[in-house]
């Protein structure tokens, strides 16, 4: 029997460091926006390489709050890889702003940056790069395209905490960029948690605002704001596995290459590192035209797998309400006052505009990935696949 993910199994060896950092918080009665939350921030935005480091209470919110400091006019448009997770779709919808869902490339992927020029119009004004699975995307053509192009660009980093281009790690490359502890991330808390990193003074200020009420010095709200703070049990958790960051990512690297060795299946694509020593590695995910027909085999020897993700955010009832869109299943109509609130009198996808995406979400299968994993049971894994 090996899970998919056993969290319990992951935290087990440091749970007594776990344990006393919760009776310290406990013990100081001080549990938003103190010590730790403070010492937590200093010490990932050291590890990153960045000027400032702002918790938020979680991914979602990390990057809703990066397009507010941005401060993009309603309906601004922002590219944005089709095939991610749909917190990033989301945190542009509440900035009544227009994702324009862009194809990745099958073989990283990352956004396909042969097709960015595609998407662009005179509406678009940033570019949020999702370093998928722990890869970080194709940076040095995604800031040409964006210096070019005069556009903001954002990292969403919530799968990459550690991962590195050209020296530089992920959170490091964009004008801000977003993380996630959720507990299943490479870097994660006992509950959720969340964010931002930057160089830039000014954004970091306002972000500092945005997630307390807005307010400035004096305490009084000056901006618009939210209630989404790293609270300090979760600061305090993530303090004690920082340090153990970089040694479980080698170990997700050492897992990665076992199971590139291994499986020799001729109906299954591995997955690609540009380059080994900078992938995180967050999922180990193959492809497969067969995947139901592989999922049953693994699960008759045990062997439980995910999906990341089964359904494109196109794809979602969401969006549907928002977006002239899709799958006729979902579809929804859209009131007035809705296209109206997110100028949705433009042109906006059809049903087989997303091809690749839509056919990567049909054969996409996440491998057990995580630094609990043995390699016994990975051997174990390999096998089971090529048996199939
Ligand atoms: C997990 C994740 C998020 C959202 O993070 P939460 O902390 O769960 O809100 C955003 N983007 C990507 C790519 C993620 O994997």
């Amino acid at each position: 029997m090996i899970d998919f993910l056993d969290l319990a199994e992951v935290n087990r060896p440091i749970a007594s460091q776990l344990n006393n950092a919760m009776l310290k918080v406990i013990e100081r009665g001080d549990f938003i926006l103190g010590q730790e939350c403070e010492g937590f921030e200093q010490a990932f935005a050291k590890y990153i390489g960045v000027k400032h480091a702002i918790g938020t209470g979680s991914g979602l919110d990390a990057l809703t709050l990066i397009i507010r400091a941005l401060d993009l006019p309603a309906g601004s448009e922002i590219i944005v890889p089709a095939n991610t997770y749909i917190a990033t779709i989301l945190a542009i919808l509440h900035n009544q702003c227009i994702p324009v869902l862009a194809e990745p490339s099958p073989i990283t992927y990352n956004l396909d940056m042969t097709r960015l020029a595609e998407y662009l119009s005179e509406r678009t004004r940033a570019v949020i790069a999702v370093h998928l699975y722990g890869q970080v995307s194709d940076w040095k053509a995604i800031e040409k395209f964006a210096r070019e192009n005069d556009l903001a660009l954002i990292e969403d980093a919530a799968q990459a905490h550690g991962a590195i281009y050209a020296g530089r790690k992920a959170g490091a490359l964009g004008d801000a960029a977003a993380f996630s502890f959720y507990p299943t991330k490479n870097l994660g808390a006992l509950g959720d948690g969340g964010m931002v990193t930057t160089d830039d003074d000014e954004l970091a200020q306002n972000i500092r605002m945005l997630r307390n009420y807005g307010k400035g010095r004096t305490g009084d709200s000056e901006l618009l704001g939210w209630n989404s703070r790293l609270d300090e049990i979760q600061a305090a958790i993530l303090s004690v596995k920082l340090p153990y960051l970089d040694s479980n990512n080698n170990r997700r690297r050492a897992i990665a290459r076992q199971y590139q060795e291994l499986i020799r299946h001729s109906s299954i694509q591995l997955p690609l590192a540009i380059e080994p020593s900078a992938h995180v590695w967050h999922q180990f995910v193959i492809r497969t035209s067969q995947r139901s027909d592989l999922v049953r085999h693994l699960e008759d020897k045990g062997i439980k797998t995910a999906i990341h993700y089964p359904v494109p955010p196109h794809q979602q009832p969401v969006l549907c309400q928002h977006y002239r869109l899709v799958s006729k299943q979902h579809q929804l109509p859209i009131s007035p006052k809705q296209a109206a609130r997110y100028s949705l009198d433009m042109q906006l996808p059809d049903s087989d505009i997303l091809p690749i995406t839509e056919r990567l979400s049909s054969e996409i299968l996440s491998l057990p990935m995580n630094a609990a994993l043995t390699d016994e049971q990975v051997r174990c894994i390999a096998q089971a696949i090529d048996s199939w």
